[in-house]
């Protein structure tokens, strides 16, 4: 790579998703092998064959980028199997997690092509796993196939590939439909439109308009002189419970059974549950009792937890924990992260309350996580 020193060196990890999708004989979309790098070094936007950078090595230049001084070289790096994002798991978090810290210092940024559909789960646990992350991780995707004349795919790459190479954004963040949001924020809000993702807790990070504009107040600081770690063990015993008019007990018995070792519940409003049911408020003690964490998430949109009603105040006093604003995408892959420390009881709750990442106002200022 020696005659491209002035680039930045951006790692293209793909890991599926529509983007790299075609119809297969069944006429249903799904992931084809080694056809996306044959695309982008004959697609102009994407890349500049003239500078004639090493195929064999993956290697792509993006054309100059109007208003940026630095100049995009990027490598793909192409999963096997590639992925509906629908069939990934905790273990292609830690694959992808790994592949970032074992390339760290050769790149500048980082880009993850993922599907859309459990995009805002990765791009949370990603957030948690890489502990002092004092690079870019984009994750993207489409929601129309790059292949395809009306493709999103190729504006989110593009914008994707400046933010990684050319910003100096130290978080994981999403890039879809000209926003940047933070990843951990994230949700999927729409499987129709190219506005796929929103923030709706947390202002986005930047918009792509005629100019790129990065609200750089919001960006979370670099951390000084600590080395990237990735915390690449997760406790996957972790359920998400929706409160429901009428649920049934076995239901909700199930999914505080062991093995679970830690629970999202989805409530109502502000954080309320049927109060009225008592049975319901015995089976979430004896799960914090015997241990289980229970975060209190709403199933609003926006908006966040608190103890306003008595239907609400009940959870404090059987030990479940708020979970403040947090998506309950986030409390999920928080709750896999925390979970797996090797610390007390009490300290992996206060973490669960404590803002690692920006994914959480913290309700409790008193928070004692050391
Ligand atoms: N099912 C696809 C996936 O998540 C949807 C998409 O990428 O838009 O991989």
């Amino acid at each position: 790579m020696s005659d491209y020193k002035v680039f930045k060196k951006v790692l293209v990890i793909y890991t599926g998703g529509t983007i790299g999708m075609k119809p297969n004989d069944q006429g249903a979309l799904d992931t084809v092998e080694n056809a996306l790098g044959v695309f982008l070094r004959t697609e102009p936007s994407l890349h500049v064959a003239s500078l004639q950078v090493p195929a064999e090595e993956n290697l792509f230049a993006l054309p100059p980028v109007k208003g940026e001084s630095g100049r995009v070289l990027y490598k793909l790096m192409e999963y096997d199997p590639l992925l509906d994002s629908s069939n990934m798991a905790g273990s292609d978090w830690k694959r992808i997690a790994e592949d970032i810290e074992r390339m760290y210092d050769l790149f500048d940024g980082f880009v993850v092509l993922h599907g859309t559909d459990t995009l805002a789960y990765t791009a949370s646990a990603l957030s948690f796993m890489l502990d002092n992350l004092a690079k870019p991780v984009v994750v993207t995707g489409s929601q129309i196939p790059i292949y395809e004349t009306r493709t999103d795919g190729r504006i989110n790459l593009v914008s994707s590939l400046i933010i990684a190479g050319c910003y100096n954004i130290p978080e994981v963040c999403v890039v879809f439909a000209n926003k940047l949001l933070r990843g951990n924020r994230t949700v999927k809000v729409n499987c129709n439109t190219l506005e796929a993702f929103d923030s709706p807790n947390a202002p986005l990070l930047g918009t792509f308009n005629n100019v790129i504009n990065i609200n750089s107040s919001l960006i979370r600081p670099r951390p000084s002189g600590k080395l990237l770690t990735v915390g690449g063990v997760l406790e996957m015993n972790v359920a998400t419970l929706k409160i429901t008019p009428d649920m049934s007990l076995d239901l909700i018995e199930s999914a505080l059974a062991e093995p679970i070792k830690g629970v999202v519940l989805e409530s109502y409003g502000s954080g309320n549950i049927p109060s009225n049911r008592k049975e319901i408020i015995d089976l979430l003690r004896n799960a914090v009792d015997r241990g289980v964490i229970i975060v209190n998430c709403t199933q609003c949109l926006s908006g966040s937890v608190a103890s306003i009603y008595d239907a609400g105040a009940v959870l404090d006093d059987v030990g479940v924990l708020s979970g403040s604003d947090m998506t309950s995408v986030a409390a999920y892959t928080k709750l896999a992260y925390v979970l797996a420390f090797d610390v007390s009881n009490h300290h992996k709750k206060e973490l669960m309350k404590y803002n690692l990442r920006g994914e959480i106002t913290m309700a409790d200022m008193n928070v004692n996580v050391l």
